[in-house]
């Protein structure tokens, strides 16, 4: 156990106030680390130095793509290098099972790689254009924004900094990082692996504390040129409101209910097993989770039966046991979520299976929660309608291909949405009609780097990762130049 600190303009140091924050392991509720707590001065000392680095010193963003490249690069095998390390801190700091860590990680230094061999392809257009004035050419530059601040959630801890920080820095932007109060230990080693390859100082600048106090400062700072947040839709309309300040560009990467339908011609032990990767995954904590199955009536009796069995099967313990399932989050997290269960058994849900903490052994002290099953929902239902971010399902069933879109798209969300059929035709028909970002025919949560990733509806806007997640954090620059220089004669009549 160490203190870490904040990092600003190349330099570690404790926040300005000198407050600390104490970091728990969810499996038993001990402290495992201790890290600066900041507040606005901290943030703002922070955005000055991103300033400063981006506008007066420019080392960064004048840096050439190559070059910029071949630091990501080193970045990458930096993360690699320490990829047992860096698993076990989002192990023990966020709760989740070890091999799930282990693929974070990888995905991790994967998307730094992306990235750095993105910048160096070719961007921006050239283009024929009309000569009015003459003969004229156009094309476009791709350029930085200028000081980003980028804020993540507590679910992925270094892969959510990863999705934000490798395209942001690739451009070629200077940028104000914070991640979650309850998960900020990977990204302190992240911010060592950055030090150590030698990002100039004030390129990255990471500010570990609360929402209120040390991210919305990003938001309301007009030097402050762009903000991407992942995170709740309540606070993604909170920073929203604050961007409209300087109207700084806005990223948001909010949450979800989305629907995994499976129609009764789908492979049964298939879509059973995809289902809980859909919702058990990571404790359920998944902004993509597949929380409402939508199943056809005739197989619903079967699938639930199965789903059941294997999810009262599953292995249930602290992350670093590698379980099927480790404790959520937080205190806080596992209240919430037992207040949706609580909640939904009022409304009339069956609940199926689980509903209940899990004390046994090891967990007795842990915020472990089972697998839980809701059979017989309806749309109207709060289990239905509101993200529980945590390992509980929702299950509906429809008659109809029409009634299984209807319902999908029930929901002001619209992140992501999964579809189980083996007619190849009816799977694109659905995957079509979702109103959704995100989507999955015959499995459910596989992401990539290369594809982009975002939402439609309340799940936000703007795109993480693929090309598009590079374009976020650009600004498009057109270039008009005159080939016949000379007057043109125009107000010579
Ligand atoms: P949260 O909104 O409570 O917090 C997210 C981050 O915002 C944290 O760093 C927090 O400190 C910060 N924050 C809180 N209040 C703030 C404020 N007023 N100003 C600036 N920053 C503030 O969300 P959470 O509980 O950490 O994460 C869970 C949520 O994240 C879920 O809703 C989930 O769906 C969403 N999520 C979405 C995606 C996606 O890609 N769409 C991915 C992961 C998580």
């Amino acid at each position: 156990m160490q203190s870490r600190q904040n990092y600003i303009n190349g330099q570690w140091q404790a926040a300005l106030l000198g407050q600390t924050r104490d970091i728990l392991n969810p499996a038993n509720g001990d402290v495992i680390g201790v890290v600066a707590d900041s507040t606005a001065e901290d943030t703002l000392q922070a955005i000055a130095a991103a300033k400063h680095a981006f506008y007066q010193q420019g080392d960064w963003r004048h840096m050439s793509g190559p070059r910029r490249a071949d630091m990501l690069y080193r970045i990458a095998d930096a993360i690699r290098a320490r990829t047992e390390e860096l698993a076990l801190l989002d192990c023990l700091d966020n709760g989740k099972p070890l091999r799930e860590a282990r693929c974070d990680i990888e995905d991790a230094a994967a998307c730094f790689r992306y990235y750095a061999g993105l910048i160096g392809k070719p961007q921006g257009g050239v283009y024929e254009v009309p000569d009015g004035f003459g003969p004229m050419h156009a094309y476009s530059l791709h350029e930085p924004v200028g000081v980003c601040g980028l804020i993540t959630p507590w679910n992925y801890p270094l892969l959510m900094a990863t999705w934000k920080l490798a395209p942001a820095l690739a451009a070629g932007n200077c940028v104000v990082f914070k991640p979650s109060e309850l998960t900020p230990l990977s990204s302190v080693v992240l911010f060592e692996i950055f030090h150590e390859v030698g990002l100039p100082a004030g390129t990255a600048n990471l500010v570990l504390g609360s929402g209120p106090a040390a991210g919305q400062p990003l938001a309301d700072s007009h030097d402050v040129d762009m903000i991407t947040f992942t995170g709740s839709t309540r606070t993604g309309q909170l920073i929203a409101r604050a961007a409209v300040g300087n109207l700084k560009r806005v990223g948001l990467e909010l949450g979800g209910k989305s629907p995994n339908i499976i129609f009764a011609d789908a492979d049964l032990e298939g879509a059973v097993e995809w289902a809980m990767i859909g919702v058990f995954f990571n404790q359920g904590q998944v902004c993509s989770a597949g929380s409402r199955i939508l199943i056809e009536a005739s197989l619903k009796d079967r699938f639930v039966a199965r789903l059941a069995e294997r999810a009262n099967a599953m292995t249930i313990g602290p992350g670093v046991s590698d379980p099927d399932m480790g404790p959520l989050v937080s205190a806080g997290q596992l209240e919430k979520v037992l207040g949706f269960i609580e909640r939904a058994k009022a409304e009339g849900a069956t609940l199926v299976c689980g509903g209940q903490r899990h004390t046994d052994g090891d967990c007795a002290r842990g915020y472990f929660l089972r697998p839980t099953i809701f059979d017989n929902c309806r749309s109207d239902m709060e289990i239905c309608r509101e993200e529980v971010f945590g390992p509980v399902v929702a299950i509906q069933t429809f008659s109809d291909e029409a009634e299984a879109i209807r319902l999908a798209n029930d929901t002001p969300y619209g992140l992501a949405g999964g579809v189980f059929t083996t007619d190849g035709a009816r799977a694109l028909r659905v995957m079509k009609a979702l109103r959704a970002g995100v989507t999955w025919i015959n499995c459910y949560n596989p992401t990539f780097n290369e594809a982009p990733w975002g939402g439609y509806k309340m799940s936000g806007y703007g795109r993480d990762l693929g090309v598009n997640g590079l374009l976020e954090y650009q600004q498009v620059k057109q270039v008009n130049i005159n080939l016949q220089p000379g007057p043109v004669g125009w107000y010579s009549r």
